[in-house]
């Protein structure tokens, strides 16, 4: 596909006008790899494609399930085709089990399981390092309206419900994850950005093990293999993306 201009390069992500659909973007998933506000940066080769392929999937599963995502078709192993959204300036935290800045900021034990799941909001700005915020400061800041907060909860649980399910099917714990909601072309807020490693916890349900960021973040081992073993159970029967797996 012949690519557009180059809109926005994120720390692990590129957004490209669409060459034909002013309504799309063609979203790029690039090897670099980031953590604690890039105190820790690195490229790992072959994460791009691991992140490309797991969100499409998740993305269908959710869009399958009546969840409203951005997400339109692959273009090849590391692009997509998403709609052009209005993002919210809010990272929406749902957790299973406690660790993380969870078990930093408050009395729970890690590993502790949580149910029902807390939903968090966080401000994105790497300027002040995603603070969490609360009704009050969301609507004094005019990031979003207690309608619109109120259904990416709903959206988020709903996920939430979905994707522990599915990942559960594949011998994967979902301890937490992050979402990035937008309003797209028709005015529905629907889910955007990536559900990857890199966004979600995914613990092995046997060892509890992680296949996710917290490899590199911890400095627990290879992070492209534990990348690569998420990804082979999520592409499980999509022979199609699977056979898009580098190595
Ligand atoms: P960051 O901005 O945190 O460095 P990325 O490298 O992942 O993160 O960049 C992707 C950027 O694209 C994010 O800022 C995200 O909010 C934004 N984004 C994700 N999906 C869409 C979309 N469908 N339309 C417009 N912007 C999007
Ligand atoms: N997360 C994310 N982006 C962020 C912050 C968190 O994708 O900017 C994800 C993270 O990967 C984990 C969940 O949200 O799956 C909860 O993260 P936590 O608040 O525990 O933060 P961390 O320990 O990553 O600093």
């Amino acid at each position: 596909m012949e690519m557009g201009r180059l809109v926005y390069e994120g720390k692990a992500k590129s957004l490209y006008e669409h060459p034909e659909e002013d309504d799309l973007l063609v979203m790029e998933f690039r090897d670099d790899i980031t953590a604690f506000d890039m105190e820790k940066v690195d490229r790992v080769e072959g994460k791009g494609v691991c992140n490309c392929l797991i969100s499409a999937r998740l993305f269908e599963v959710l869009e399958d399930e009546g969840v409203p995502t951005h997400y339109v078709d692959l273009v090849d192993e590391r692009r997509m085709v998403v709609e052009r959204l209005d993002m919210f300036k809010l990272e929406v935290i749902c957790r299973n089990i406690a660790t993380g800045s969870l078990v930093k900021r408050l009395p729970f034990e890690e590993g502790e399981e949580l149910d029902p799941p807390i939903v968090e909001f966080d401000y994105k700005s790497d300027e002040y390092g995603d603070p969490m915020v609360n009704m009050d400061h969301i609507r004094a800041l005019g990031l979003a309206s207690e309608d619109e907060v109120e259904r990416m909860r709903e959206l988020t649980l709903r996920v939430n419900e979905v994707l522990s399910e599915f990942l559960e099917e594949r011998g994967i714990i979902l301890v937490d994850f992050k979402l990035e909601f937008g309003v797209n072309p028709d005015g529905e807020i629907v889910v955007g950005d990536e559900i990857s490693p890199d966004t979600c916890r995914f613990w092995d349900a046997e060892t509890r093990e992680s296949l996710d960021k917290d490899i590199f973040r911890e400095d627990k081992g290879d992070v492209l293999a534990g990348y690569l073993e998420a990804a082979r159970r999520i592409l499980e029967g999509d022979e199609e993306k699977l056979a898009m797996l580098p190595g």
